[in-house]
């Protein structure tokens, strides 16, 4: 669903190690979808989304990552579209499309999700805030 739209004060700091798929952040996103057997996919955008959207939800419920988002990046925007589907899924999207004010809200809802998963893995790997 929906336009992912960052500001660079909503960026999660980088990771230390340099494979970016052993971040416990991206392993922990890893088990959250194939427990719930949802399908990730990262693929080309059309460009007529591809400077607007950094991820997006299909009707049956997919979530693509533009693969264009650095690698790096890509699990804060995989962990921002979990977070339109545990808190957005009842939301009308004509309603959205149409309220500049409400879809600020929505996308900010969505980052701070994020943000407090990243949060979380983090304390639960490392003990640290
Ligand atoms: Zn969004």
């Amino acid at each position: 669903m929906s336009e992912t739209r960052l500001g660079i004060d909503t960026w999660p700091d980088r990771e230390d190690s340099s494979d970016y798929r052993e971040w416990p952040i991206r392993q922990h996103l890893n088990r959250i979808t194939m427990k719930r057997g949802m399908k990730v996919v990262v693929e080309a955008f059309p460009p007529e989304t591809k400077e607007r959207y950094l991820g997006l939800i299909s009707p049956d419920g997919t979530i693509y990552i533009n693969e264009d988002v650095p690698n790096w990046f890509k699990p804060f925007v995989l962990a921002h579209e979990l977070g339109h589907l545990q808190l957005h899924a009842n939301l009308d999207m004509t309603l959205y499309y149409s309220d500049k004010q409400m879809q600020r809200r929505v996308e900010a809802e969505a980052d701070a999700f994020s943000k407090r998963l990243y949060k979380w893995v983090r304390w639960r790997m490392y003990g640290l805030d």
